[in-house]
């Protein structure tokens, strides 16, 4: 997952895009960095940390231009070294680039390996490079000819944005994996991961980008085209139940009051005999406001969040990790003492993490547990940008509702239905990405690689 941003025409790019990627921090937290144009010359900044950490005032003003796209990251494809943050630039024969991408290629080392035996020689270990190395061997006079050649050959999850000399490009992969939307600052195209980015700045919401479209912004005008491959859309669900940030509007629907809709959806699935409802924050909260007003029981922040540090599971080390909810979460026990409470959060991955916020819950004096997570249980991994671990880690792929519940000592434990989910959004049910918590891969990974890490759903599974 990562969160991209990008202006084209507009005094201060830098500056607007700085505040573009502050607003998309929450989509990934592990590097930043923009690139600008000057007229003259791309200018590259990037470093690993968050974006107010590496972009200081002297920072930005490396960054002169009318021109600029950014990238905060957290990585799924690619170590996490500064080599792999983006943007990445690059000098071509039709002249200096810079790409940011959201989202995973499904086959980016078979073109790797034939690209390195005739002879490319690779800046990064990151599924992104591909792109650009496709495009340097097809140069076309117009280079958004020879951007969409280079995607006629990448499979997967793209959501991307190019500035090149004379424009700045995006475009979605035809599946619609990962949002992307075009605003308009004072007559100035911007592009951005989520909506709040604009409201941020004070940009309008144009639209969404149609899957498998390419919109190009050149001389104050909006160009759009469309990638020659089809797909039927597969948005990505999971970027409402957990990812995009609640004020965001994503894929036509409003993420909190779609949340909203999970948890009280939830409340009809799975009551509970309970005090009150206690969100996992952050990601519990819309859905938890959901399943209190449709229950009837109160909701009462019983459990605080300390806001400066990093989403415990982007942080790239197991030791982190595992002292990580400590660092995070702290019960409020005046509100808890003696309470049933129905604890609320979006999703179980491993597993570890719920079982130590049940355990902090009952420590601080709640009666009882009853854990509802606003998704149905995450089966399988994702190869399309969800940094999810291999299958054998996914405590759901291999244990019975029971046997999870035993796990992560809850008195009652209930998932919402994979119907329920999609009922609570307002798109087509085949029209959304389902395969964490299905199989269904619509876009099957090429590489062998990336196929043996996440095996895919065989045959009566
Ligand atoms: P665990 O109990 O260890 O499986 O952790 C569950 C927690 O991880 C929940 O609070 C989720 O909101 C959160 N979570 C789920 N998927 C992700 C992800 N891809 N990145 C970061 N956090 C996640």
């Amino acid at each position: 997952m990562c969160g991209i941003f990008g202006i084209e025409g507009c005094d201060d790019a830098a500056n607007l895009t700085y505040l573009g990627l502050y607003a998309l921090q929450h989509r990934g937290q592990e590097s930043t960095g923009m690139v600008s144009w000057d007229g003259l010359q791309l200018h590259l900044e990037r470093g690993m940390g968050h974006v107010s950490d590496i972009f200081k005032e002297k920072v930005i003003a490396r960054l002169p231009g009318r021109r600029a796209i950014g990238h905060t990251r957290y990585s799924t494809a690619g170590s996490s070294v500064v080599a792999n943050a983006q943007p990445i630039a690059v000098k071509t024969s039709m002249g200096p680039v810079s790409i940011v991408h959201n989202g995973n290629l499904v086959n980016p080392n078979g073109i790797r390996e034939r690209l390195e035996l005739e002879g490319s020689i690779f800046q990064t270990t990151s599924d992104t490079e591909v792109i650009l190395h496709l495009m340097a061997r097809k140069p076309s006079a117009d280079i958004v000819e020879s951007f969409i050649a280079a995607l006629e050959e990448v499979r997967g999850a793209y959501s991307l944005l190019l500035v090149t000399d004379t424009c700045l490009i995006a475009a979605r992969d035809p599946n619609g994996f990962r949002p992307l939307v075009l605003g308009d600052l004072d007559g100035c195209p911007c592009f951005a991961s989520e909506t709040c980015a604009f409201d941020l700045l004070g940009a309008r919401l144009v639209r969404e980008l149609e899957p498998g479209e390419v919109v190009v912004a050149r001389n104050g005008r909006v160009e759009s085209y469309r990638l020659p491959q089809r797909a039927e859309p597969t948005r990505c669900i999971f970027e409402h139940v957990y990812f995009a940030r609640p004020d965001s509007r994503l894929f036509g629907d409003s993420v909190a009051q779609t949340r909203l809709r999970m948890g009280a959806r939830l409340a009809r699935e799975a009551p509970a005999a309970a005090d009150i409802v206690v969100p996992v924050p952050d990601s519990g909260l819309y859905a938890g406001m959901g399943y209190s007003r449709e229950s009837g029981l109160p909701l009462e922040f019983g459990i605080t969040r300390n806001h400066y540090v990093g989403r415990t599971f982007i942080e790239p080390k197991q030791s982190i990790r595992n002292f990580g909810v400590k660092i995070k979460l702290n019960p409020v026990k005046e509100l808890l003492t003696g309470k049933r409470v129905v604890l609320l959060d979006d999703s179980i991955v491993r597993g570890t993490t719920s079982r130590k916020i049940v355990r902090m819950i009952r420590e601080a004096g709640a009666a009882e547990v009853h854990l509802r997570i606003s998704a149905p249980p995450t089966e399988w991994p994702c190869h399309y940008g969800i940094d999810t671990p291999n299958r054998n880690e996914l405590i759901a792929a291999h244990h019975s509702l029971e046997e999870i519940r035993g796990y992560v000592e809850a008195d009652s434990l209930a998932y919402l239905s994979l119907d329920g989910m999609l009922g609570s959004v307002s798109g087509p049910r085949d029209s959304y990405c389902t395969a964490c918590w299905t199989g269904d891969y619509r876009v099957v990974p090429e590489d062998r690689r990336q196929a043996e890490l996440f095996p895919i759903r065989a045959e009566g599974e």
